[in-house]
């Protein structure tokens, strides 16, 4: 799944694009402002994400 983060000090919208296949959090630097973000990643996030996949994929 891709997971996007929103800085909390400048609002920047930043996705991660790593395969993320279990829950975990991890930090990730932001790119503008270099706050260290927390990003969670829950069960239901990977379960949400594999439902949109799955939906992009019947649309096609
Ligand atoms: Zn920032």
């Amino acid at each position: 799944m891709r997971a996007v983060v929103t800085c909390e000090s400048c609002g920047l919208r930043q996705e991660v694009a790593r395969a993320i296949p279990e829950p975990t959090t991890f930090h990730i630097v932001c790119h503008r402002c270099e706050l260290s973000l927390l990003v969670t990643v829950t069960e239901a996030d990977i379960l949400t994400a594999a439902a949109s996949v799955a939906a992009g994929a019947a649309r096609r």
